[in-house]
Parts: C-alpha cells; structure tokens; sequence
C-alpha cells in the first residue's frame, strides 16, 4: 500500500508491528498504511534486495538458485538481522510522508525476540529515520488492540497465534503478570500439512500451498457441513505433477499434533494463574488475536477444553498494530504500558 495521496507532508508517528508473519505499520491519525508478509526475496551473490512483501511472499519457494526469499523473523527469532533491518527500512521509507520529519516509533515485536536482538532491531528503526524508538511486548499491543481493559486490576488474558509462535499472556494493571510463550503457531500447522500429504499421498507440497488449504478448508472442531478442496504438488514416486482432494475431516487430523500443543499451553498458563487471576478470566473470558484465531473452530475448542469463555477479536490479524498505534495515537496516557528500555 503506498502513501494515501493528498496528506501534508509531515512524519508521521508510526507504529510497526514486525510479526513472523505480516508486517502491519499503523500511522498516528491516519490508521493502517500497511500490511504485507515478513518476507524479502534477495540476490543470492550481491545480497541486493529484488522484493519485499506480498511480491517476495509469491518467490517463497519457487525462486531459482540466484534468488532467495527469506522471512527473517520466522521463528520469533531474528533468523537474520541484516535482512530484518532492509525489510523494517523498507516498509517504513514506503510510508513516510517526509524524509526531514523523524517520527517516533513504537515496535512491536515477537516475544522471543532476545535483549541482543530487540537491541539490534531498535538500532535498525533509528537507522531507518526514527527520533525516538519504543518497544511493545507483543500481547501487551494485541490486549490493547482487541480492547481489553488492560489498565484494570481485574485480569485479563490474550492468547496471540501468529506464524511463528503463539503468546499466551495474564495482563492487570497495565503489566504481563503471566505469560508463556511456544514456537508453535500457524507454520507448524502448514508444516504438519505438508508432512502428512508427504506420507499418505506421496504428494510433495510448498509452504504456500499448505498455508492455502489451511485457509480454505483448515478447522479445528467438526464443521457442518464438512469442506474439501483440490490440492495440487508434485508426486513424489514419479515427480509428476498431481492433484488430490483433500476433505476438512482429514486436514483436521493432520493438523492436531500442533493444535494440542497450542491448547497445552494455554491450559498451562491457567494452571500457574492465582485463583484470583484464574477467576478473572473465567468472568471475562479469553481474547483470541493473530491470524490462528481465524482457524475454524478455534474459539469453540479452547471454550470446550479449558471450560473458559472465548472471544474472538474483531480483525484479529491486525490487532497488535492497532494495538501499538494506540500507543502512538494516546502516547501520554498509553506511555507507561511500554517497555522502559528505550534510548534517543
Ligand atoms: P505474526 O504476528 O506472527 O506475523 P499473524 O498474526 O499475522 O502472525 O498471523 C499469521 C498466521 O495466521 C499465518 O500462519 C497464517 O497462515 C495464519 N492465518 C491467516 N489467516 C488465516 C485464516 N483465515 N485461517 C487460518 N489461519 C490463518
Ligand atoms: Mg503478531
């Protein structure tokens, strides 16, 4: 998305949250300018950059042996710095009103992003122009994205499935009082896909395609009525090209080895929470946020097992960025939620 036209030229405030997955930059006054996959696609020889994004996104395994596309934030982790830096650069110089104006920036990002490269990414944003940077856990933005009253004493739980990790956290009083954290999100269910069309029809499948029947057939609870969708790959005996149809009933087995261990981990968290705390949560329920809480059913299952109340948050794709734009939005009465450790 480039800059919407006819805006005075100033530098806006931004909030950018750098998921595994999508990046989402929000504007101060403006709203969301932009959301596009955590991928950038460079030459292999020169590390020149060819794409960012959505275009990078489409190169993801399907690029010749001079180009690789990469998601430098993949597991939560920064994979690789310099191409997290020319990404975040990237997206944030396409909207940017003013080259002069420095912004200040609030960042949001994955919460097993260690100190060193929270550092180096915070170095990265005041190098891409920011005057002054902000960080954001993560569930702290999604929590205030999706409208929770984080500031009251009575607790409240979010539970964030992005693409590379899923965040469960307990916030009262502005604060993380909880939390827990796994590498198990919507990759591993592509990835559990993908294995399992390897081994029951020798069908060799990318991590696009994967991500594409989660989305168009992909369920956690029994649908009425059940889906199916034609899925093609390519056969591993004959390395031909071939088409299966793949039925929700049978995507909903393959994927429940990483749909367990997300519902462990928040059941997990419940378990450590005070009686107090727990007993919040079982008044006002969970918040669900991140693009897993768009898997079909997922609400129903965790209501189901753990016996508590869930809410799915409007637009949960977007709920962390809008989130830490509130941040940019409220800066003087939202400053105290963000984290302390921020430097000019
Ligand atoms: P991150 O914050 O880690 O970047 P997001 O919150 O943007 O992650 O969510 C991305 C994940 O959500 C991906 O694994 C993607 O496949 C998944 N996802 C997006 N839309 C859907 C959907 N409709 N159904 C199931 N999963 C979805
Ligand atoms: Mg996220």
């Amino acid at each position: 998305m480039s800059p919407l036209p006819g805006l005075r030229p100033l530098g806006r405030d931004l909030a950018v949250d750098l998921g595994t997955a999508n990046t989402v930059i929000h504007a101060r006054g403006r709203g969301i300018v932009l959301d596009e996959p955590s991928v950038v696609a460079v030459e292999v020889r020169s590390g020149r950059l060819v794409a960012a994004g959505t275009q990078a996104k489409e190169m993801l395994g399907r690029v010749p042996g001079t180009i690789r596309a990469v998601r430098p934030l993949r597991d939560g982790v920064v994979s690789d710095a310099e191409e997290a830096e020319v990404m975040l650069r990237l997206f944030v110089d396409r909207v940017r009103t003013s080259r002069v104006a420095r912004p200040r920036m609030v960042l949001s990002v994955p919460s097993e992003v260690t100190g060193v490269e929270r550092r180096a990414l915070e170095d990265a944003a005041l190098r891409c122009g920011a005057r002054e940077v902000y960080l954001i856990e993560e569930p702290m933005a999604a929590a205030i994205g999706a409208g929770l009253p984080v500031h009251e004493t009575p607790a409240s739980m979010v539970v964030d499935i992005g693409g590379g990790t899923t965040d469960v956290a307990v916030i009262s009083l502005g604060g993380v009082v909880r939390s827990a954290t796994t590498r198990v999100a919507g990759d591993e269910v592509d990835d559990a896909l993908i294995s399992h069309l390897k081994a029951e029809h020798s069908l060799l499948l990318g991590e696009r395609s994967a991500e594409a029947i989660k989305v168009a057939v992909g369920s956690v609870s029994t649908l009425r009525p059940e889906l199916t969708t034609r899925v093609r790959g390519r056969d591993l005996v004959t390395g031909l090209p071939k088409s299966v149809e793949l039925g929700s009933a049978e995507v909903r087995t393959a994927i429940e080895g990483p749909i367990v261990q997300i519902v462990d981990v928040v059941r997990a968290t419940l378990d450590v929470c005070p009686p107090e705390l727990a007993g919040d949560i079982l008044d006002r329920g969970i918040m669900l946020t991140g693009g897993g809480a768009l898997l079909r059913g997922m609400d129903e299952r965790l209501r189901h097992e753990l016996g508590v109340p869930v809410v799915i948050a409007t637009d949960p794709l977007h709920a962390s960025a809008r989130g830490a734009g509130r941040c940019v939005d409220e800066f003087a009465s939202l400053e105290r939620v963000l984290v302390a450790d921020h430097r000019r």
